[in-house]
């Protein structure tokens, strides 16, 4: 089968000190610091093989992840510029949905011909994090792309429990090539979802709302909260493609955080919009806390949710005393597995309340993967369906 494979040589960094769980299964905990000579290629692989619990799936569609370019990226010293948990060589590819060709012997619940979207955290179940119900924290994680082989490919074995049939979204649309798409974008819409709803709580209907970062996560966030009913959404944005994918994805008012001279300046804003009242809940999905977190601080509504879904480095400058006061809440969510997330997404894009196709900016041959790789803005969708450039 042709797929997307990477290579990369174990050398870790001059000072590393590497665990003991590095050292036995050459799986990086921080890539950066290990990872050397990094390269990718669309090659021919064996189809891998279907072990008893797994699925195999031909893969319908995938999208492509800030994380897959990145990890491609090298430093001066010529070493990955991804600092997140890896393993290669490697099929990449984490966000994907295909059809189920082959079952293994112990799967119950799945049958050849079922479509299905499949979670990217993938959860031991037996780890303490798991027994608490918090997959996504699991200490145990694998995840298909980066740990282990993935959805850049045309064909992909899988654990059945992480699998979940997208037949409800054939039903709405009638068609596969659709719920291929939106399947490949449940696992971004569900980093929203997680965020927003299961650790943060969820918008009150009617209560203003605010997203900070128009990415792909930050369209799926806009996307839900319209639908979850905020009565004043507004986003923060400065890539003008971007802007106009909010727009698009429901916001009402799009703002360039560039425009404005301090935060201050872009919290008094916020006031006079809401008449005094303040933001009930902020979703932050720029990872960029140290100018977002002064601005969130002085446009609080009283009891107003911050939840932290984009990653960032270094000190976030935090006067909890805004928060204290407002009696409200910071969130930070990582993940979109378990707790009913998958369900839950699939069941809105089943009935039409959102459509992420909204956000798809580019659809591309698996051949010309490292084309699509380039477009920065929405998301672009890898198939080996779609016509050759
Ligand atoms: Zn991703
Ligand atoms: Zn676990």
């Amino acid at each position: 089968m042709r797929a997307f494979y990477v290579e990369a040589d174990f050398v870790p960094k001059e000072g590393y000190i590497l665990s003991e769980r590095e050292r036995s299964t050459q799986r990086a905990l921080r890539g950066n610091s290990i990872w050397k000579n990094i390269r990718g290629a669309v090659v021919d692989r064996p189809v891998p093989e279907c072990k008893d619990d797994q699925v195999l799936v031909k893969v319908g569609a995938a999208g492509i992840c800030g994380t897959d370019a990145h990890l491609l990226r090298q430093d001066e010293d010529g070493y990955s510029k991804y600092d997140g948990h890896s393993k290669y060589p490697i099929i990449t590819g984490h966000e994907f949905s295909g059809k189920i060709v082959e079952v293994g012997k112990n799967v119950k619940k799945l049958k050849v011909g079922d479509l299905v979207g499949i979670e990217s955290m993938h959860w031991c179940g037996e780890c303490d994090a798991c027994r608490r119900g918090m997959f996504n924290q699991c200490k145990e994680l694998e995840e298909p792309g980066l740990t282990y082989d993935g959805g850049f490919a045309e064909y992909a074995a899988v654990k059945a429990k992480y699998c979940y049939p997208l037949n409800d979204i054939v039903d709405y649309y009638g068609d596969e090539m659709t719920a291929f798409e939106l399947g490949a974008m449940i696992e971004p819409t569900g980093v929203a979802y997680n965020g927003l709803f299961v650790r943060g709580g969820g918008l009150r209907p009617g209560g203003h709302a605010v997203v900070f970062g128009a990415g792909p996560i930050g369209l799926a966030a806009i996307s839900l909260l319209k639908t979850s009913g905020a009565a004043k959404l507004i986003v923060f944005e400065s890539i003008p493609e971007r802007v106009e994918l909010a727009k698009q994805c429901g916001a009402d008012y799009v703002f360039n955080p560039m425009d404005f001279k301090s935060a201050d300046e872009q919290a008094d804003m916020l006031m006079d919009m809401t008449k005094g009242v303040g933001i009930s809940l902020f979703a932050e999905c720029a990872g960029a806390t140290k100018f977002t977190y002064p601005v969130m601080g002085k446009a609080l509504a009283i009891g107003g949710k911050t939840i932290q879904i984009g990653h960032t480095l270094g000190i976030t400058p935090v006067d909890i005393f805004n928060w204290q006061w407002n009696a409200a809440t910071i969130s930070g969510s990582n993940g979109q597995s378990g707790q009913g997330i998958y369900p839950d997404v699939i069941a809105l894009m089943a009935s039409g309340r959102i459509d992420m196709r909204k956000m798809v900016t580019g659809r591309y041959n698996l051949e010309d993967i490292e084309e699509g790789m380039k477009i920065t803005a929405g998301k672009v969708l890898v198939s080996t369906e779609y016509p050759k450039r």
